[in-house]
């Protein structure tokens, strides 16, 4: 798309604001556009922690000749047409406003060398004013040159942290950008010294590897990818004997833009629960891949935070890929396998002064009804402590206590894994190794016949052979092979849910039915992998609490009702 002055009607839809702070929210902007334009290598250099200068060079597409004036001029972008484009933006930038509001207060170098033309163009302008103006031979690309950053808006520098603040603000910024843009080579040089470069082979622990070096690369675990209600996350997490007193090194990464968000801050720290000290907090690569229709990021002037449709689903989603790498460490003996590993009894009995909950809220600054909602949501990430009465499992989760019923659990996971696969029309079968034929009395061959089409949805390849006998080809893939007769046998089993003895099946019923036969037993001990398994998949249902006929699954003791009834005041 060429570059154009946005009409009025858009730029009134769009979140206005200055988006030139500092040093690095210049660097942030540049480096967006050099992104945006397909670069794949990009150099940062800066002096005097960005105030002198700051050189961005990179390998992009480049502006054509005619166009490079134009993008300094306020609301002059090539990413954005017309104000429907806002509701699915691809591009890192869309409001046409960085380079301008940096023009305004800096001396700015351009030479841009667009990809389709033979030459280049090179401007110079002073707080926005063009003063010159020259045709160069130049590679392909952009390098832009910021110079003496706010030195016509002075009362701005008042605001700026130490030199060596701001510094350290631009390179965790490129760091960043670094691990998001893995496929892109990073040079980054500060005061004449190159800090690091990364290899733009697309591997993040790479990338990790060479900013913060092999120590920290070798204590990263690698997540999924881990998909769940449409959301994939990637990303690196740090182990929990690798931690930092700050949650500087939390990136969170949405469709390729770095965001800030506290609340899907608490999404990771919650599944880190009992295996950090407290005001711990790991280093965490998060990069999440949503539809660009559930994002909108079009709410804050420089774009670093979102608005999501759903956000609950981007909490569990960031959580449980979390938790699921961090369990992914644990040996079957329960144990974690770290190298400074909690010996047993501190995990089990780990003394937590303030509740989650109460952790979360003291040091975020988030509103009580909003963790209170992330809590009443959905399931919390549960950490299993064993199983009683070989019928329930025992588990400790952000605020207390919950004992789950085995059988309750499965019959919802089954159920809800059954369901997703009958609505989009794939319910995996199995092939029987050899057909099956079995024969009914007459009345029950009316009731099978008349639910074949029905079973034959769920999975079931039965046929009527004649003479009250049905031959059995294949059978859900749920259902284990030696069960299925006796799950043919109980759906004809008038039992107590059909109302005039005259069962009613629809196929709701059916795979409610199929679910409870074959969901693990009260009775049956669970090894501590099946126990933790178990947790896992009743995290991911929709409706965790209740089985599919309306049992409760998981009862819970808060840990204020323990105090309040061991009659302890306080803490
Ligand atoms: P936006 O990024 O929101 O479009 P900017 O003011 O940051 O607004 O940039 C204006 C335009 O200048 C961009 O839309 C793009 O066409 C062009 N541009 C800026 N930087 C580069 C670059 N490094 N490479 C290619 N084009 C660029
Ligand atoms: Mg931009």
């Amino acid at each position: 798309m060429p570059i154009k002055i946005l009409e009025s009607s858009v730029i009134s839809k769009i979140a206005a604001g200055e988006v030139v702070e500092r040093p690095a929210s210049v660097v942030k902007e540049l480096l967006e556009n050099s992104l945006d334009a397909n670069s794949k290598n990009i150099t940062v250099e800066i002096q005097g922690s960005g105030l002198n200068l700051i050189r961005i060079s990179d390998d992009g597409d480049g502006i054509p000749s005619g166009e490079v004036e134009l993008a300094f001029v306020r609301h002059a972008t090539s990413k954005l047409s017309v104000a429907h484009d806002l509701d699915s933006i691809k591009t890192l930038g869309f409001r046409g406003e960085a380079l301008a509001s940096i023009a305004a207060v800096s001396i700015v170098r351009i030479s841009s060398r667009y990809k389709h033309e033979n030459e280049g163009t090179s401007l110079h302008l002073v707080a926005g004013n063009l003063r010159n103006r020259r045709i160069i031979g130049i590679p392909v690309g952009t390098v832009i040159e910021i110079e003496d950053l706010f030195h016509n808006a002075r009362p701005r520098l008042k605001f700026l942290k130490s030199a060596s603040t701001e510094k350290g603000l631009i390179k965790r910024l490129v760091t960043k950008y670094a691990m998001a843009y893995a496929d892109v080579r990073f040079s980054f040089i500060s005061e004449g010294r190159m800090r690091f470069q990364t290899d733009g082979k697309g591997k993040v622990l790479d990338v990790v590897n060479s900013i913060y070096g092999v120590d920290v690369g070798s204590k990263m675990l690698e997540i999924g990818p881990y998909e769940r209600d449409d959301v994939t996350v990637n990303g690196l997490i740090s182990k929990p004997d690798l931690s930092r007193s700050n949650r500087q090194d939390i990136t969170l990464i949405i469709n390729g833009r770095n965001v800030i968000d506290s609340q899907l801050n608490v999404a990771i720290m919650r599944a880190y629960h009992t295996m950090l000290m407290r005001k711990k907090f790991p280093i965490a690569f998060i990069s999440i891949s949503v539809t660009n229709s559930e994002v909108d990021v079009n709410v804050h002037p420089t774009k670093s935070e979102v608005r999501f449709v759903e956000k609950t689903k981007i909490f569990r989603s960031i959580e449980g890929a979390v938790r699921q790498t961090l369990l992914g460490n644990v040996s079957s003996t329960g144990l974690l396998q770290f190298d400074n590993a909690v010996k047993p009894q501190d995990k089990y009995f780990h003394k937590l002064n303030l509740s989650d909950k109460e952790t979360v809220n003291k040091s975020n600054n988030l509103s009580e009804q909003y963790i209170e909602k992330m809590v009443d949501m959905g399931m919390p990430v549960l950490r299993s402590i064993g199983q009683v009465s070989n019928a329930y499992l025992i588990a400790e989760g952000p605020d207390g206590l919950h004992v789950i019923d085995q059988h309750a659990a499965h019959e919802r996971i089954l159920y809800e894994k059954y369901v997703s696969e009958y609505k989009v029309g794939r319910v995996q079968s199995q092939m029987l190794l050899e057909s099956e034929i079995i024969h009914t009395i007459s009345e029950d061959t009316e009731t099978l016949r008349g639910i074949l089409d029905k079973l034959h949805n769920l999975g079931f390849d039965i046929e009527y052979f004649g003479n009250d006998r049905f031959i059995i080809r294949a059978v859900p893939h749920l259902i284990d092979k030696l069960d299925f007769k006796q799950v043919i046998s109980s759906i004809l089993d008038k039992g107590a849910d059909d109302v005039y003895g005259i069962p009613e099946w629809t196929e709701d019923k059916l795979i409610k039915k199929v679910c409870r036969l074959i969901a693990v037993r009260a009775g049956k001990t669970l090894s501590c992998d099946e126990q933790m398994a178990l947790l896992r998949d009743l995290e991911k249902c929709e409706n965790p609490s209740t089985c599919p006929h309306g049992r409760p699954t998981i009862i819970h003791y808060s840990f204020a009702s323990m105090r309040n009834q061991f009659g302890r005041t306080g803490s």
